[in-house]
């Protein structure tokens, strides 16, 4: 299918004006331009998610689960020719593409049952005749910054969220992958449109870089940013946004380790370590990153490691049998060769990490992926670097292997392989992993609805999806009512009118 047929899917077309270049990773070759929003602009954006706001936080929350039932639906529909759009814009494989418009899907259905069940509490009064409650209101329109490894699921986990709880959405997405935001628009508007008074303006895109998502984030009419990208960005958010006392939910880099203990099942390792290691191209938050091996396994799992990374099938990722595609661009690349040489300065044993493919895709980048064998957590492997490079150590205790897994500045995913209960146990609990994920006898990488996804550290203690998330996106009110005919005073202070 050609590039144009797509986008025409969605009634886009290789030009919206100027400003941004949507860039395929898969072979260099550039797929649209998009007029990009000029900040000048942002307080009417802002007020228009503000006259969204007076009207949608009034509709009651199963109706505005209706819409985001819609969204659902829509997305259904378009589910293969969005996931085919994420596949060309953001270089991930096909068949991830489809996965990551299925977790839209997901969080539509979860956030429809939400729209029923946003409960407040009542609460027992010290004083006679008085009843007291808690209640969640909508807190007002949500900004949502988005980076380009999951270029549509992170709006659809904040947007499906926000807006059963009653929260317009304003939508920052990656100045890298413009086109599947628009995508996403354009399937919002047809779920508005079925819906039929939906106010306008409940859902906004903003196309644009830094600068135009500086100004958003600035803007006091926004209480609520949701931002998604590296740490160094997360670190300029937290500050603009705490300056104007909003709120953040913030979802920044992860440093994700797993942790093979000597009874692990080395088979089930291996496919775990595989998949989490080298899938999106080693460019998830929750890709694994650092192997924290048994001495006692190591010699039995690194051959067999290194034979499956020889056999990763690497190529166009809409291809049929492909497990990695390029990253995404070449700083990408720049930076992951510059960490395997600085890994090499640092005493590392590098395999693999190379450039390859470059006879049929000369513009794109396409690597092997590395495995470096460490002498210990030196300062490249405490960093992120957002490529397919596995660093691997080994450990004598677990204590020392729960160390070094807690000693980088990053909290995001963790897990241990081991079929030793007491070891499970000590990994999951208060002195275990430091994460706001931790698995066991599953990989760190990927994540289900169900469950409230973020982490620790310097990956910004927000969380967005499942379980209590949604009550970031809403404000706690707490209410006494006097239903008695006197007017008993706290801390027993008495005084004549
Ligand atoms: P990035 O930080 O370069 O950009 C992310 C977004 O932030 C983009 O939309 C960008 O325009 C915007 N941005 C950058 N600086 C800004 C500023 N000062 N003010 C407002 N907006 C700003 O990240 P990236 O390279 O697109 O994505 C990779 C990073 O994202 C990795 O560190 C990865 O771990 C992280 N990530 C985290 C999660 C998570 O849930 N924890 C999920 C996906 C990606």
């Amino acid at each position: 299918m050609q590039h144009s047929d797509i986008l025409s899917r969605f009634g886009l077309t290789s030009s919206t004006g100027a400003g941004l270049t949507a860039r395929s990773p898969v072979d260099g070759s550039t797929l649209a331009t998009v007029a990009e929003t000029d900040a000048a602009l942002v307080p009417d954006i802002v007020a228009n998610a503000a006259r969204a706001f007076e009207a949608w936080r009034s509709v009651p929350a199963p109706r505005r689960g209706e819409l985001v039932r819609l969204l659902g639906e829509e997305l259904r529909a378009a589910k293969e020719d969005l996931g085919r759009l994420v596949s060309l814009e953001a270089g991930k494989i096909y068949q991830e593409g489809l996965g990551e418009v299925q977790e839209m899907i997901d969080i539509c259905d979860f956030a429809v049952g939400l729209s029923r069940q946003l409960y407040g509490l009542t609460i027992a009064s010290e004083r006679p005749g008085h009843a007291m409650r808690e209640t969640w209101h909508p807190m007002g329109p949500c900004l949502v910054i988005s980076a380009f490894n999951f270029p549509v699921a992170v709006w659809s986990w904040n947007a499906a969220l926000a807006l059963v709880c009653g929260d317009p959405v304003i939508w920052k997405p990656s100045e890298k992958t413009p086109l599947t935001a628009a995508a996403c628009q354009v399937i919002f508007e047809r779920a508005a449109a079925r819906f039929g008074d939906a106010p306008a303006n409940l859902s906004q895109v903003v196309q644009g870089s830094r600068a135009v998502g500086e100004a958003l984030v600035a803007h006091p009419g926004l209480p609520l940013v949701s931002a998604t990208g590296s740490t160094r960005m997360g670190r300029e958010v937290a500050k603009s946004v705490a300056d104007r006392f909003g709120r953040t939910i913030l979802e920044l880099g992860g440093n994700n380790a797993m942790i093979v203990a000597p009874s692990a099942d080395l088979d089930m390792a291996l496919r775990a370590i595989l998949f989490s290691a080298v899938g999106t191209c080693g460019q998830r938050c929750t890709t694994l990153r650092r192997l924290i091996v048994h001495k006692d396994v190591a010699g039995k799992l690194l051959p067999r490691l290194k034979s499956a990374y020889a056999s990763v099938a690497i190529g166009n990722p809409l291809d049929d049998g492909i497990l990695m595609g390029p990253l995404v661009d070449a700083d990408a690349f720049k930076a992951m060769q510059s960490a395997l040489e600085k890994a090499k300065a640092e005493g590392g044993s590098v395999t693999g990490g190379a450039r390859t493919l470059t006879d049929r895709f000369a513009d794109a980048f396409y690597v092997t992926p590395a495995i470096v064998e460490m002498p210990g957590q030196t300062e490249v492997v405490r960093h992120e670097t957002f490529a397919p490079i596995l660093y691997v150590m080994t450990y004598e205790t677990l204590d020392e292997a729960i160390a070094l897994q807690n000693a980088v500045p990053q909290g995001l995913s963790s897990c241990i392989f081991s079929t030793d209960l007491r070891e499970t146990e000590r990994f999951l609990s208060a002195s275990g992993s430091d994460c706001g994920i931790a698995n066991v006898n599953i990989g760190p990488s990927g994540a289900e609805i169900g469950g409230a996804f973020g982490g620790e550290k310097d990956t910004g203690g927000g969380r967005e999806s499942g379980s209590d998330a949604w009550k970031a996106y809403m404000r706690r009110q707490t209410a006494t009512v006097n239903y008695s005919s006197a007017l008993p005073l706290a801390q027993g202070i008495k005084f004549d009118v």
